[in-house]
């Protein structure tokens, strides 16, 4: 076996009702007399008026911040000078992946000042961050994409057209607050997408060359959550709490696990087309599983037929649809998709003309390293023309 290393939040707090908490939490993480803390949400900010509630009510000085699309490099560094404005000494990530990564990229950049680009991988120097950020506590609101438990923010960089990560361990949430009560509302589409994601998170890193011992007893769990819950959630919504449940967690599982055992071609392809396109991360996950799952399973049969990863496809069909056989789980992915009315990437202005330069992105992108074959360009192109 090899030797791996394991980090997560400090402390995580799970189950219906818990984000009753936050009020005290965060009095306890502010040591300054003035406690003030800098709240961010997605575009409905609305929807964190129970949040400011508790806070208020708790005595802290709460300050709020809204995003409405998924995060720039800009988005961020105008809330880090929002914190550094009203004095904020913590930041709350309240909403989807896209508020939670504002906030831990607000938080880093609040205590690094600089060029963004010395700290941003891929597209920048990719240097460790200079000071620990302000501490974060996440609060996810959908499930999702386990943003509260990892040590990365996703910004679109509009000038490179990419989506990169802003990484450091020191971004970690100090706590995560998975209240799945906070998910029950969620619309049937957004249920999906990021129900997708969830469980591509749990996928991923299960036969990611990087997987350890704890991150696959993580992914078991979480795929068999995922699996069997992401259809009920679908349809059922806000009447089927086990299903909210069992997703809430299959995302914070999926967060602890890629954190620890990083992603693969799904996620690789991810970050430039949500670079390129006004395409909601989950749905563009959503559609490339079902085809990165059965190129990747096609390439280690070819390539590399005695591969450890063969079995782990063999174990995710049993988890998956109760028998180890690969074909007919990947078949049963292709109709998931189908179930849950997951649009093809044309829906978002895909042509295959924009096949080459996504192609070449993905290649070089940090998730594609934990792709458990390397796939040759060919099959990269082919997993585009089949998702478009
Ligand atoms: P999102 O945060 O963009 O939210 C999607 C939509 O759902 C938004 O319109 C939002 O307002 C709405 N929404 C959120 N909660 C809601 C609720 N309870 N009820 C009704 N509507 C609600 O979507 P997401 O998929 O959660 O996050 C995507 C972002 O996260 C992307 O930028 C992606 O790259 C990033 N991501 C980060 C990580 C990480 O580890 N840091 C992992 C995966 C994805």
């Amino acid at each position: 076996m090899t030797t791996f290393e394991f980090a997560t939040a400090n402390r995580i707090l799970f189950g219906a009702g818990t984000v009753k908490e936050v009020g005290k939490r965060v009095a306890a993480l502010i040591n300054t007399p003035e406690k003030r803390a800098l709240v961010v949400t997605g575009g409905k900010a609305d929807r964190a008026r129970p949040l400011l509630d508790i806070l208020e009510a708790a005595g802290i000085d709460a300050h709020t911040f809204a995003i409405h699309t998924e995060p720039k490099v800009e988005t961020a560094l105008e809330g880090a000078l929002r914190a550094k404005e009203t004095g904020c000494t913590l930041v709350i990530g309240f909403g989807g992946g896209s508020a939670i990564d504002a906030a831990k990229a607000i938080a880093a950049f609040a205590t690094n000042e600089g060029d963004p680009l010395d700290y941003l991988e891929v597209i920048g120097k990719g240097q460790p961050l200079k000071n620990a950020p302000l501490p974060v506590i996440a609060i996810p609101t959908t499930a999702g994409t386990g943003s509260e438990v990892t040590a990365n923010a996703v910004l679109a960089s509009l000038e490179h057209r990419v989506k990169v990560s802003l990484r450091s361990p020191l971004m970690i949430p100090a706590l995560a607050v998975v209240d799945p009560e906070l998910t029950y509302q969620l619309p049937p589409d957004i249920t999906a997408s990021t129900g997708m994601d969830a469980l591509t998170q749990v996928i991923e890193p299960w036969v990611s060359n990087k997987a350890n011992p704890i991150t696959d007893a993580l992914c078991m769990e979480g795929i068999m959550r995922a699996g069997r819950a992401v259809r009920w959630a679908y349809q059922k919504g806000a009447e089927d709490i086990n299903a909210r449940t069992d997703m809430a967690l299959a995302s914070l599982l999926g967060g602890i696990a890629l954190a620890n055992a990083k992603l693969g071609a799904v996620h690789g392809f991810a970050g430039p087309i949500g670079g390129m396109f006004d395409a909601p991360h989950g749905a563009v996950c959503a559609v490339l599983l079902p085809i990165v799952t059965e190129v990747n399973i096609r390439a280690l049969r070819e390539r590399a037929p005695g591969s450890e990863t063969l079995h782990r496809y063999d174990t995710m069909g049993w988890l998956l649809i109760g028998r180890e056989d690969p074909d007919a789980m990947i078949a049963w992915l292709h109709d998931l998709i189908a179930f849950l009315n997951i649009p093809p990437l044309r829906t978002y202005g895909l042509t295959p003309a924009d096949i080459p330069p996504i192609v070449e992105k993905a290649a070089v992108a940090s998730s594609m390293k934990g792709n458990p074959i390397e796939l040759t360009h060919d099959e990269l192109t082919e997993i585009l023309e089949r998702a478009i």
